[in-house]
């Protein structure tokens, strides 16, 4: 009905413009590691779109150089915890230190990198999508904007191929949707393979890819 409504709209104004701000949101989690995370930003580049990468505090500590390469490509980044903790298995207190000490390493990293302009990041995406509701509550009252997904890959599993990765992204992308992808050592070829392809159709879209 949208389609047809759109179509008569196209055919009556040619020139009119009756499909905007369509955004899809890509996402990357568990970087920076330098095997992964500059074959990512260069595919961004390839097609001038801007990410979401949600990072390990202690993989910024290991790699703070490609830290600032995401920065500096002008992409968002997140809070993944510093040792990519599961809260559902930790104390409410023992979860709030290590996302803290992840933050805390973030603002380091921008401190001593002054050329690094970016708004501080209140993103923040629990590892494995789990935390307890009081450590949610807990975050939300302190000011950070939990990022969950709609769009889950899953290029860490090894039975996933490219070619499924796509058909699942095809079928479940919508307008404002949140694509969670994996910087990491367990995704890197499956994710590397689909990400072009699926860039590519969502642009044929007509999507906007933009970082939160
Ligand atoms: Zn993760």
């Amino acid at each position: 009905m949208v389609n047809a409504l759109r179509h008569i709209c196209q055919r009556l104004y040619p020139y009119g413009v009756f499909r905007t701000g369509k955004a899809v949101y890509l996402t990357f989690d568990d970087g920076p590691i330098p095997e992964v995370t500059p074959a990512v930003l260069e595919i961004l580049d390839r097609y001038q779109v801007k990410a979401t990468f949600f990072m390990v505090g202690e993989n910024i500590d290991k790699h703070p150089d490609i830290f600032d390469q995401v920065l500096k490509a002008g992409h968002t980044i997140g809070n993944h915890t510093y040792n990519h903790m599961k809260g559902i298995r930790h104390s409410c207190s023992a979860y709030l230190a290590n996302v803290t000490k992840c933050q805390n390493t973030i603002d380091h990293r921008l401190s001593v990198n002054r050329s690094l302009t970016t708004r501080r990041s209140c993103l923040m995406r629990p590892p494995y999508g789990k935390a307890w509701f009081w450590q949610r509550r807990t975050l939300v009252r302190r000011g950070y904007r939990l990022i969950y997904w709609d769009v889950l890959t899953r290029d860490y599993d090894a039975a996933q191929t490219p070619e499924a990765m796509l058909a699942l992204i095809k079928s479940r992308t919508s307008a404002g949707s949140i694509i969670n992808f994996h910087d990491s050592l367990k995704s890197n070829g499956r994710m590397l393979a689909v990400l072009p392809q699926a860039i590519e159709w969502l642009l044929e879209q007509g999507y906007e890819l933009r970082s939160l």
